[in-house]
């Protein structure tokens, strides 16, 4: 199939109480495991690419890289972008064939980030493209956005629908204590915040900050709102792990395509669990 928008795949998992996975990919292979344990659990998926990535390839490439691996699938596969903080590097996407884009402004005052967010939605939408915002702050590291835990700011209710109804967006991102990268102690979750962002809008939420969550903690945060679930930094922790361990086990041994098999099945199995984890699995 051709890439499609995220839109109508979280609207369905909004409705049916379960979630997208959204994996960031690092280069050709790691689409290729997200798409293809996609369609072998027919899952709706979101494959996504973030600032570090697109800098090493471009968004030329990248689009082209998950339109040829999706052509040959049954189930819908988006392509989304990644914490845009770049204005025109997310028009860039736009015009090569990303179907969905975050703009994060969110480190700016409301105001501000209501204007570069409406900004961004009103060429996104001219070109039927989606639109991810972010309102609050979501700690952690996610490439070269760093927020200390004490600056994170969880999303009101109140301010999540007032931005939705300025800028427009599709869906967005709820800061509710989920960090970027791995978490050292137990992150401290607003899960009452998440159902009252539920009850109060009629947008998908997505949930940042997925690697390293214990599973009933993400079966809670999916029943309690999280439509689309980000999940980075397991990628490259399974793919570095997964290299290591094969090539450990095969030190005199130097043919690079079997290394990458280990690592892309590997990833599949993680990937997997995670789709059947939020439910996903089935409803392609
Ligand atoms: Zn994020």
């Amino acid at each position: 199939m051709p890439l499609v928008s995220p839109i109508e795949m979280l609207r369905a998992a909004r409705e049916g109480r379960y979630a997208v996975g959204a994996f960031n990919a690092v280069d050709y292979m790691t689409i290729e495991a997200v798409v293809h344990e996609a369609q072998a659990r027919r899952a709706p998926v979101i494959v996504q690419t973030s600032s570090g990535v697109i800098k090493r390839f471009g968004v030329r490439a990248l689009a082209a890289m998950a339109r040829d691996i999706a052509a040959e699938t049954t189930v819908p596969v988006a392509l989304h972008l990644d914490h845009g903080t770049d204005a025109a590097v997310i028009r860039q996407a736009i015009a090569c064939g990303y179907p969905s884009v975050m703009i994060d402004a969110s480190k700016h005052p409301f105001d501000e980030n209501v204007r570069r967010t409406a900004e961004i939605v009103q060429a996104a939408h001219a070109a039927g493209v989606a639109v991810e915002g972010e309102v609050g702050v979501v700690a952690g590291v996610e490439d070269d956005i760093v927020i200390k835990a004490d600056k994170a700011i969880y999303t009101t209710p109140e301010e999540a629908v007032e931005f939705q109804r300025r800028t427009g967006v599709d869906f967005l991102a709820a800061a509710i204590g989920t960090a970027h990268g791995f978490y050292k102690v137990a992150p401290r979750l607003d899960i009452d915040t998440l159902v009252a962002l539920r009850e109060n809008t009629d947008f998908p939420l997505v949930i940042h900050g997925g690697t390293g969550l214990p599973e009933d903690v993400v079966r809670r945060l999916v029943a309690s709102g999280g439509s689309k679930f980000n999940l980075s930094t397991q990628i490259k922790q399974t793919y570095i792990d997964a290299m290591d361990e094969y090539i450990q086990a095969h030190r005199q041994e130097y043919d690079i395509l079997k290394v990458l098999k280990h690592a892309y099945d590997r990833l599949r199995e993680m990937i997997g669990g995670y789709m059947a984890l939020l439910g996903s699995e089935g409803k392609a």
